[in-house]
């Protein structure tokens, strides 16, 4: 299979990804950091499934399907119908026709208002703008439209206020009114971000692609990797990283990928993970279940922070 590589915005698989990639780290072994067997069998199965939900999110609808068909994955249709609506909305929004993304946003008015969501009250904000550019010719058609904003009236009072006084100005034109800034054209970009966010939220789904992202941080982290397997070996001791799903040394990847808390045990200094999680005793501290196992004496637990007793069993799991 040969696709050419995208070259959408801020995608890390286009080419000028590639390009800035090569001068540090495309020359280097970077195979002596794989972990070996790690893409057979079930694993290969979910790469698959991740790199064919990445390209739906991107709208390769031709590419998504080859692949497919050539590792045999079948994907139910249900799954793909959403990212082709989105793709087909956001298409539209980006040259600026509205009506696509004003249908899906009144059809789910109920879910976006739940969510706190301005992007109905904005989209129509955005067609009134575009009736203003009209000038004089569109009044009728402008006061009219207005009353679109009703349901909004609660929360975006100051706007539909702005709105409505720009109506003044029609005759002379807005860009020649104190109303210039409702001709912004940055806000074509943010209804599009907006739009991807909320609609996300809404289908349950990240904004970003987890492809992406997990592809990004490996970027980041591939030279720092790198060095500590290559001192391991200097240094002869293989044994320090024998855990998959732990690294021997924290690896900083930026604050944008901080996605949420982490947890390190207080008793053991380590840190807590899905075999060994975070537990909240009674008394509200909280400590890892390998120390908690640790520390319970017969059929009592003391408390290592306060010196309640209580029951082990009572301890409860926390989720971050
Ligand atoms: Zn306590």
């Amino acid at each position: 299979m040969c696709y050419t590589l995208p070259t959408c915005e801020g995608c890390p698989f286009s080419q000028r990804a590639f390009s800035s990639l090569k001068g540090n780290n495309f020359d280097s072994d970077i195979s002596s950091v794989g972990i070996d067997g790690c893409w057979q069998a079930d694993s290969q199965r979910i790469l698959n499934e991740v790199m064919v939900e990445h390209f739906f999110r991107q709208g390769m609808l031709d590419v998504a399907e080859e692949l497919c068909q050539e590792s045999g994955l079948s994907i139910d249709q249900s799954q793909k119908e959403p990212f082709v609506e989105l793709n087909r909305i956001l298409e539209a929004l980006k040259v600026r026709v509205l009506r696509p993304a004003l249908e899906w946003a009144v059809s789910n008015r109920e879910m976006l208002m739940a969510q706190n969501s301005s992007l109905e009250f904005k989209l129509h904000r955005l067609y009134f703008i575009s009736l203003l550019m009209g000038g004089t010719a569109n009044q009728r058609e402008a006061l009219q439209y207005a009353k679109n904003f009703q349901p909004f009236a609660l929360n975006h009072q100051k706007d539909i206020q702005v709105l409505m006084g720009s109506l003044v100005y029609l005759r002379q034109g807005i860009e020649n009114s104190p109303y210039v800034h409702l001709l912004d054209a940055n806000q074509w970009a943010d209804i599009c971000d907006i739009f991807t966010r909320d609609a996300c939220a809404l289908l349950g789904l990240s904004v970003e692609s987890p492809l992406s992202v997990s592809f990004s941080a490996g970027c980041v982290a591939l030279p720092a990797l790198i060095n500590i397997k290559a001192v391991i070996e200097q240094r002869q001791c293989t044994g320090v990283w024998n855990q998959k799903d732990e690294l021997p040394i924290e690896v900083d990847l930026g604050k944008k990928c901080w996605y949420h808390s982490i947890f390190a045990c207080p008793i053991l200094r380590q840190q807590t993970t899905d075999n060994n999680p975070p537990m909240k005793l009674v008394c509200g501290h909280i400590i890892s279940r390998d120390a908690l196992n640790k520390m319970f004496n017969g059929s009592k637990l003391k408390c290592p922070y306060c010196p309640m007793e209580q029951s082990p069993g009572d301890a409860k799991q926390i989720f971050f």
